[in-house]
This record gives C-alpha cells, structure tokens and sequence, in this order.
C-alpha cells in the first residue's frame, strides 16, 4: 500500500480526483504539477495514515511511513538542489494539513520547518540575505511553537507568548513594524523564543530538522481531532474517520527582498461572482502576512487598485501608491500569472482560489482550489460559466449548493431607512449582505444578545464559533482574504474587513470613530456589499428571485420532478412563496388564524361553552372570519392546490392563564371568575403534545370540523362565483386508527353536501390526512381505501417515533449531538433509518390500496436538502416547506432527479 505520493517537476503520483486519500490539497497540486503549473516540489502523506495513525498509534505509523517519506525529502532534494538540514546549502519545507474539503483555518502550517542555528547561516548565506534568513528563522520558532508544541495564549484577553515579545522588542527599540526589526533584533528574538519555549515547555526547542519534521505530522495528524476542527466538522456533518493528509514541501519564499512578494487571487470575484480576475499580494512577504491582514495588501490587478481607491480612506490610499499593483510593478509575471488563472479555472471548469509566491523573480503557485464564494456569487458564476459553455445544465444544478441560496433569499436593508442611515465608516466589503445586531467584541460573547455584531480588530480561527453565531463581523484590519474574509464567505455571513478608522479597546469593550465612542451593547449596521458601517439599528426587507437567480430556478424547473409546495398560513406567506415559485400550499395551519386578539375572543367562548349549542354559537362567530382567510389564501395561490388542516393543538393553548386575563374573559362572557379558573383546569394536560389534540379533538367536538369545513367549501364556492378556481384539499390531522378518519371525512363530506345543496352549486375537493402518528404509518393500506391523499407530518412523526418531546428535545439533543449518541437534530434533517423507514412503509403501504394516492410531507423537513432528496427516492409527488426554503427545495428536487 503507498503512504506517500509525490509531485512536482510537472509529473505526479496522484491526480485531483484522489481527494479523499490526499486531500483536497494534495490532489489539487498533484494535479497542478501533472498539468504543467510551476508547484514547489513535495509529497502528500495520505488521509488513511492519519486514521491509521488514530488508531495505532504515534510509533507505529512513523514506522510505517518512515522510509517513504525520506526517500521523498531526498527527492525534494534533488529537484531543488539543497540538502535538508544541510549548514550551506539548506533545504526547507512547508508541513500542511489538508483534509478532502477545504476547512479554512482549521489546520495548521509550519514554514520553514529544518531551520536550526547551522541552518540560518547556510541560508544566510546562499540568498544573501542575513536579514530574511534570521526573519525565517524567528517566523519558524513562532509557527512550530504556536502549532507543535502549543504556544498558544493562555486565555482570551491574553495576546500569544511571541507577539508579546516582539512588542516588548518594537517598544523598547521605538519601532512599529516587524520589517522594523534589525538583523541583532531578529537575533534577540531567536534567542528570547527559543526561552519562552524551554520556559513554558520545560524541553529544549527540537534542533534536529527530522526530529522537528515528525513532530510536525503529528501535529497535523492531531489537529484533525482538535477543538476547532470538531467543531466546524460537525457543523458541516462530516465525519472523523475522513482524516487529514499532510503535504510537505520545498519552501518557496517571498520575503527575499523587493524582487519577491506573495499573494492570493480569485479567477473571478468571490463577493459578487464577476468574471474578473482578483487578488491581493504584498511584496517582500511571506504567505501568511497576505491572509493574517497585518499589512494591508495590494491589488494584482489595475482595475483592483482603482476599484479599491475608491473605497479606502486617503491614508490607505497614500500607502497604495508606494505599491502599486502587481499588473503594474511586475507585468511579466503578471501575464505569467494571469495565463495559469485561466488554465486552471478551465482545467477545473470553476472558480479559483489560487495562492502564489514569487521567489526572486520566479512565479510559483501553490495552491489552487474551487474559491469559496457568496450564494450570490454562486448563482452568478454557474449562470456565466453555463453561458460560457464551460459546463452543462446538468452541472450548473449540481455546481449550486442548496443551503447557500438561503442567503439570497433574506431581507437586504431598506433603500429608505438606507439613505436616512448614518454612516459612521467604511471597510472593504468582504461578504455581502444586510446584518443589523448589538456589539460584542469577544467570539464567546456572540450570544450575549439576540442579534450581535462582532467587531474584532482581527479574526483567527478560535473566533469560529462566535462568527457563526453572529449576525455580521467586523474587523479593524486584514483584507478581502483575510480569515474574517475568507470564513464569512464561506458561511454566508456579512463582513466588512480591513476598516481602519475603528479603534478597538478590548479592555473597556470600546469601539472608537472620529472621536465618537460606541459601547458593547450599542446597535451598528454593517452593509457586507458596500463596507458601509452604519451607526444603530436599519431596517430590512425581503429580497427578490430575479435575474441570474430566476434563471437558475427556471432551469431547475426543467429537470425537477417532484414538485414543491409551500407551507402557508395567511394570504402574505402564501404570496412571497408563490414569488419564489411555490406551486401549491401543502399545509394551513388553522389555528394560527384563532389566535389573531378579535378570534381569540370568540375561539375561548367557543371552549368555555358547557353545551353544543354554545358552542356553536361561538363557532358561528369564527366563520365568517375562518371564509375570509381561506378566499384570500385561495385568490393568492390562484387556482393552485391549496391543503387546508382542520384544527390540531390542544384547547388549553387558547384559554389564558394569567389571571388578568382571565377576569377579563369572565366579565365579557358574564360568568364568573371560578367558572373561567375551572375550565382552565379541567383543560390542562401532562403532556399536551400528545393530548386532547389534532382529530381527537374534532371527533369529540364535531361542531369545530364542521365550522371549519362550511368556511373551506363556502370560500372556494365564493371564488368560483367571481369566476375563479381552486383546489381545495382538506387535512384531517394525528390520524392514528382508520375510525379516527373515517368519522372526520365522513362528517366533511356530509358538510360539504349539505353546502352544495343549499348553495345549488359544487366544487371538486379532496379529504386526506396527516401520517404522523408511527400507528397510520404501519395501517397506511387501511386508511388509503378512505383517503384522497397523504401527507407525512414529519414532525410529529419524528417526535413519536423517537419519543423525544418536541417541546423539550432541545434540553438534551445539543449533548446528544455532541457526544455522538446523534449525528445531527432528527427533527430537522429526517432521521432516515428509522423514521424514514415509517415513511417509506406508509408510502408503500399507501399505494398498495390506491395505486394513483398523492403523497406528500409537510413536516419542516420537507425544506432541508438531504431530507428532500429522500423525499424524491421515496416517491413523493411534492415536499412542502416554508416560503424562504421553497427555491431550495425546487433546485434540490431538480439535483435529486439528475
Ligand atoms: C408535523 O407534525 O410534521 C406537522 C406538519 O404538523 P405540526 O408541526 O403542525 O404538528
Ligand atoms: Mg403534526
């Protein structure tokens, strides 16, 4: 079995569809060299060693890799003429982790791993350059004492062990910037890091470049299990025994003087999806300056520099003129640079994210990757490399990931409440979007409030948690790459990067503009598309599916078989989902429209009555009312089905239970206070969610089903008087015994004829029920003879079939999810090996009875991706979901069917 692949020189062991085994890293520069992109030559240590490496132990599978991997370092060697641990002509490398998808900022990297007293001389020496040499040097001690051996701040308000001492340094010497630094400072600093290591660690720091090597790929191999990784792993579901590859290669460096720089650059714009070529570099630098956002970067290209003159402050702007783009300072690898864009966006027929380091005048890439982008982007990239030919429909579909147009499909400010907004500063916009919320300025304070902003002077990867957890970020320094950058992208999340007019003190959780002081707590608006920082709170509103976007679903349309309706309550819900291209209501719930102040009135009479014939008084109070809402909800959907549930939760839910309230009642109904309290009593329950409920209740009191159908059949025969149709499809819920349905859709049906009668005209309806109690799942066959059509209430079924409380399931799940007793929520992606199987058997069972049964769901499930995909190999005929989900279900109804 090989353990090592190795590339470079143009040739390689792997190729880019070997991600699973060398990461995507790894693949993607095997690939590269294979292609005849100038990559530093390396190896990748597989993914498989570090699940071995879990499993087995530390010894055992150095062991095992042993002789591969010095057999590859000779081979570095060669290629680059220089000798590993060698005192005159010094070969250093890079350690990287690089699991099969991108996971930004989770792993770690060492630079300049192989460097020890001996070896700075040597490199000294050969480049000429004392001054970079010992800069590498101190760089390595900080990277392989930050990531090997954990020399790491020891808590949040900490800063690290190594930037302590290098301000102490820049103090002391009345300096500002580490370039700053004279050859005997960088010497001191050696010194004074190798100290704190020996300090801290009680071990001297490890001399032999091998013995640092292995240290390194351990190191890796531990940081897939690290807190960080797990973390943003189960966020993402992905599971642990994937593992880490290693990739080690020749260092290339940037910081050997003004003929070298290092950068990162985008085949097309990661924000906004334009076809144009993008980046940002620094000259004399070393790859992590670019994304650590210490120094603000450059722009690659001419057009970059204008576009960003314009948003920076004229502070910015003076320094940008001391370095201009790279388009300008070094056409030729520019061109150079500008040709491998385009080959390796072609090759890999998607947007580029590529890094690349110019070492003395020669141009080396070293990495490419598909760039993480913004839904938006997205959607306007596939529409354009589709118009492009570059790709087909069919891989435009699959090339959109489904949750990402949720981003698309949230409120953007206001253009008004915008123009009146006071805006305080300006950033770059680093991730578009409207993000309105309070200020925090710690990541593990993100939930203080209910919508936070968190303001950092910079992001790092311990900040994860929080920034997903916000509503917006905001950052004093970095680029459009920094992390902050990059992450927010990547989770979707407004960002505004690089403002440097904002002075943060983290201490007195103070943020500082132009003399005015803003407190934790205080309100700020960030617009991630203009990097507009806006003073308070600004109002939203709902977004539009148009141009790119509306193609994009178009197209979905054309290859989606199963449909997607919406889950809508009033006329308004029902006309957004529409916009979004709903084509039906699968499920009303009814009883959100007693619980408006006027019905709630009438509903309680309606409970508290002792007899039928009070009841029904109060009954015929909520028809008119009840005829209203279902005409509107009937006109918006304008002749599309439209699935109406009959009553479903439990009666206690109306009556009030503050006492107040309850004197009010008793004085409008002119009944005493006792009488209200009593009823209150008698209706409270142990576990309601399994109670007096759904067509339990409309069998013990009929009147309610009976009110509620002459309101469904009345309005839709008042729509067909105006010359309009539809489709009413009336739901019995909890439907748990075939008797249980038979007397609702009996009763239904007898409404509904004596309607007809009186009216001396008929409409076509259907009556069918929920599946959602585990028992109609199992007698499916038996209920279908009676029913029209079904649909799975996955919720209620998901509750039952687990026994987890809907209601309480959150005290426990979280912990049941981090101990892996669960992968993720059951009650929001559908719990396929068990629950599933309910579905399946009732579907199956279902259309045994009645081979043409329309069969749907209208649990939440019916919006999140995989369980939609389910939905579609189970055979349904649509899946409902609420109306900001509805595009992602049809694009997903459409990637099932491909
Ligand atoms: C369900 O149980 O899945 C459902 C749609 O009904 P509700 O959530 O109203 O109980
Ligand atoms: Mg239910």
């Amino acid at each position: 079995k090989t353990r090592v692949y190795r590339f470079g020189n143009k040739t390689a062991d792997g190729n880019s569809k070997m991600k699973n085994l060398l990461g995507g890293k790894g693949a993607n520069l095997a690939e590269m060299s294979a292609i005849g992109i100038p990559v530093p030559p390396g190896f990748t240590i597989t993914t498989e060693v570090c699940t071995e490496y879990n499993s087995l132990g530390e010894e055992t599978v150095i062991e095992l890799i042993k002789e591969e991997v010095e057999q590859s370092i000779a081979n570095i060697e060669t290629q680059m003429g220089a000798t590993f641990g060698d005192k005159d002509n010094p070969l250093l490398i890079s350690v990287r982790s690089g699991a099969r998808v991108s996971m930004p900022g989770m792993m770690d990297t060492v630079l300049n791993l192989g460097m020890n007293d001996e070896v700075v001389l040597g490199l000294a020496k050969r480049t000429n350059n004392e001054q970079f040499a010992w800069d590498s040097y101190r760089r390595f001690i900080q990277m392989y004492g930050g990531v090997v051996l954990g020399m790491k701040p020891e808590s949040k308000d900490d800063i690290d062990p190594f930037e302590e001492i290098m301000e102490h340094l820049k103090h002391k010497r009345g300096i500002e910037l580490d370039t700053d630094f004279t050859i005997q400072d960088l010497q001191d600093l050696v010194y004074d890091f190798k100290e704190a290591v020996k300090r801290r660690t009680g071990h001297d720091f490890p001399t032999d470049p091998w013995d640092q090597l292995w240290g390194a790929i351990i190191a890796v191999f531990n940081s897939w299990n690290g807190d960080r990784a797990v973390y943003y792993r189960n966020m993402h579901g992905y599971p642990a025994d994937w593992g880490t590859a290693v990739n080690i290669q020749a260092m290339v460096y940037g910081n050997m003087g003004d003929n070298s720089g290092t950068g990162v650059c985008f085949t097309r714009d990661a924000g906004t999806g334009e076809n144009i070529f993008n980046g940002e570099y620094l000259i004399n630098a070393q790859g992590e300056d670019v994304v650590a956002g210490v120094r603000t970067p450059q722009q690659i290209t001419k057009i970059g520099s204008q576009r960003w003159a314009e948003l920076a402050t004229v502070d910015e702007v003076d320094r940008a003129e001391n370095y201009p783009s790279l388009e300008e300072l070094m056409p030729k690898i520019f061109i150079e640079l500008n040709e491998y864009q385009d080959i390796l966006e072609k090759h890999y027929r998607d947007m580029q994210d590529m890094e690349f380091t110019i070492q003395d005048g020669k141009l080396w890439i070293l990495q490419t990757r598909n760039g993480k982008r913004t839904g938006a982007a997205m959607v306007k990239i596939t529409m354009d490399l589709l118009k492009e030919e570059m790709i087909n429909e069919k891989e435009a579909l699959l090339l959109i990931e489904p949750n990402k147009l949720d981003e698309l499909l949230h409120p953007v400010f206001e253009p008004g409440a915008l123009k009146r907004s006071n805006v305080i500063a300006q950033g770059l916009p680093a991730s578009p979007g409207a993000a309105t919320g309070k200020i925090v300025f710690f990541a593990d304070e993100a939930n203080k409030y209910k919508s936070t902003i968190l303001v950092r002077i910079e992001t790092s990867p311990e900040d994860l948690e929080g920034m997903n957890i916000a509503k917006g970020i905001l950052t004093a320094r970095g680029g459009m790459t920094s992390h902050a950058a990059v992450v927010a992208r990547g989770m979707g999340k407004c960002c505004i990067s690089g403002a440097g007019a904002l002075k943060i003190d983290y201490k007195n959780r103070t943020l500082t503009v132009d003399g005015h002081e803003y407190h934790e707590g205080d309100w700020i608006s960030l617009n991630g598309s203009t990097g507009n920082i806006i003073e308070g709170k600004v109002a939203t509103m709902e977004p539009e599916l148009s141009g790119e976007f509306g193609e994009l679903m178009n197209l979905a349309d054309k290859y989606a078989e199963m449909k997607v309706r919406t889950n809508a309550d009033t006329p308004r819900d029902a006309e957004v989902a529409r916009s979004f291209g709903a084509q039906g209501i699968g499920l009303t719930r009814t009883e959100h429209m007693f619980f408006e102040v006027d019905r709630i009135k009438a509903m309680r009479e309606m409970i508290l009555a002792d007899t039928v014939k009070g009841r029904k008084q109060a009954l015929e109070e909520l028809l008119p009312m009840q005829r209203s809402d279902f005409e509107g909800i009937f006109e918006a959907m304008d002749g599309l089905s439209v699935t109406i549930r009959l009553l479903d939760p439990p009666l206690h839910e109306f009556v009030p239970h503050q006492l107040a309230t309850q004197k009010e009642l008793a004085e409008d109904m002119h009944i005493t206070l006792q009488a209200v309290k009593n009823k209150v009593a008698e209706l409270e329950e142990f576990n309601p969610m399994l109670g007096h409920r759904g067509c339990r209740l409309g069998n013990t009191y009929p009147e309610i089903t009976e009110m509620q159908t002459r309101a469904i059949i009345e309005a839709a025969l008042n729509l067909k008087e105006r010359g309009k149709i539809c489709r009413p499809e009336i739901m019995v819920p909890l439907v748990g015994t075939v008797k249980e349905f038979e007397m609702q859709e009996q009763l239904i049906r007898a409404t509904a004829e004596n309607i007809f009668e009186e009216r001396q005209d008929r409409i076509d309806y259907l009556v069918g029920t929920m599946i959602e109690v585990p028992r109609a799942a199992l007698i499916a066959d038996l209920i279908a003879e009676k029913a029209d059509f079904f649909s799975f209430g996955t919720n209620d079924l998901t509750q039952m079939t687990f026994g987890y409380s809907r209601d309480d399931a959150s005290k426990f799940l979280p912990i049941y999810i981090e101990k892996g007793i669960l992968k993720v929520d059951p009650f929001e992606v559908i719990d396929e090996e068990g629950v599933g199987q309910l579905v399946k058997i009732g579907t199956e069972r279902g259309r045994s009875a009645k081979p043409n049964l329309k069969v749907g769901i209208c649990g939440e499930h019916g919006g999140e991706p995989t369980s939609v995909e389910f939905c579609y190999n189970t055979g349904m005929d649509y899946v409902s979901c609420s109306p900001y989900r509805v595009p992602i279900a049809r694009l997903v109804s459409a990637q099932a069917a491909i």
